[in-house]
């Protein structure tokens, strides 16, 4: 049973009770509140939920990624699949900043399927994105699939979970415990309730840092890479307070299907836009199909952009009109 304390005499109060009472339970700071995880059946008493995740906690909650605050408004991630030399993520970062990506994205561990596929270029593929980082004034966002590459990743802003390890529950109690910002994939074969579970493994570790991330299923479809249901998105908005990112490149596995896919993603509700950009796609080593040229990402943004402020210009003549 979780227990969220309304002050400090309140939770003063309960846990000197526990104390008394012999229970065993846990502690932990999150977000500017103080939660009480109870062994066994609870107390009637006081405010208690579910899950650390849901709106019943918290309504709405803003990630600070180095200063770009997702969840506030429109915040795109763009970048290469992989990060395959410096002279292709130099080239890209600067083209995907100038057309207004709010952060740098760039596999340097890659989940192939195939051993012999191309596998990252590992600690030289961070260190490449951090010189990008430095260069171009931007966030990074890499993923991290083993919590032994954590030391190498110090000067990444953002940690991904890929698809593949988003029910890895070591990392994710990992994670847990650091107070670095997590873009959270949903695992291809993941119910939402899944996907939200594996946030609850970081949260209750303490880091409410969290994105969540969808990026289709594994559905019955094959004019798509995987499924993109957009209803997710719209669900996700509803039960988690958590800002919701859509990453329509792995989702489509087309490049000429992701701005409309991304567009969709904008109009319900996604907060984050992570999406793949090439400075050469026909030659990337990984994902060449669906990597965006620079100048798609140039149209694409413009566009999320004018849909985003649209959106939110709707809502306001909506509530004037209800008033
Ligand atoms: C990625 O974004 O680099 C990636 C591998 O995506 P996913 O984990 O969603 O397949
Ligand atoms: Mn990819």
């Amino acid at each position: 049973m979780i227990i969220v304390p309304v002050d400090e005499k309140e939770k003063d109060d309960l846990i000197e009770r526990l104390n008394y009472e012999g229970r065993s339970y846990r502690t932990v700071n999150i977000y500017d509140k103080t939660v009480v995880f109870l062994d066994g059946k609870g107390m009637s008493t006081e405010h208690h939920i579910k899950h650390l995740y849901s709106r019943e906690f918290r309504d709405r909650t803003v990630v600070n990624v180095a200063g770009v605050r997702i969840g506030e408004s429109l915040t795109i991630a763009a970048g290469p699949c992989a990060v395959e030399n410096e002279e292709q993520v130099m080239e890209t970062a600067s083209l995907v900043k100038r057309y207004g990506a709010d952060m740098l994205r760039g596999g340097a561990y890659k989940p192939r399927t195939s051993p012999y596929s191309f596998q990252g270029l590992g600690k030289d593929g961070i260190r490449i994105l951090e010189r990008a980082k430095d260069e171009f004034n931007i966030p990074i966002v890499t993923e991290i699939m083993n919590p032994e590459y954590y030391e190498i990743m110090e000067n990444v802003d953002m940690l991904q979970v890929g698809s593949r390890n988003a029910q890895n529950f070591d990392l994710l109690r990992f994670l847990g415990k650091k107070d670095k910002p997590v873009l959270l994939k949903n695992g291809m074969g993941n119910t939402i309730g899944e996907w939200l579970d594996a946030s609850e493994y970081i949260l209750n570790g303490g880091n409410g840092n969290i994105v969540m991330c969808y990026r289709g299923v594994r559905g019955i479809e094959e004019s798509t890479r995987f499924t993109m249901n957009i209803g997710t998105v719209i669900a996700a908005k509803r039960k988690t307070h958590l800002p919701v990112c859509v990453d329509p490149s792995h989702a489509s596995g087309k490049r000429e299907y992701v701005e409309s896919m991304a567009l969709a993603a904008v109009a319900a509700g996604s907060d984050m836009i992570e999406v793949e950009v090439h400075n050469d796609p026909e030659c990337a080593l990984s994902d060449s199909e669906q990597q965006l040229y620079p100048d798609d990402f140039r149209k694409l943004a413009k566009k999320l952009r004018k849909l985003k402020t649209f959106i939110d210009g709707m809502d306001e003549k909506t509530n004037i009109q209800y008033q």
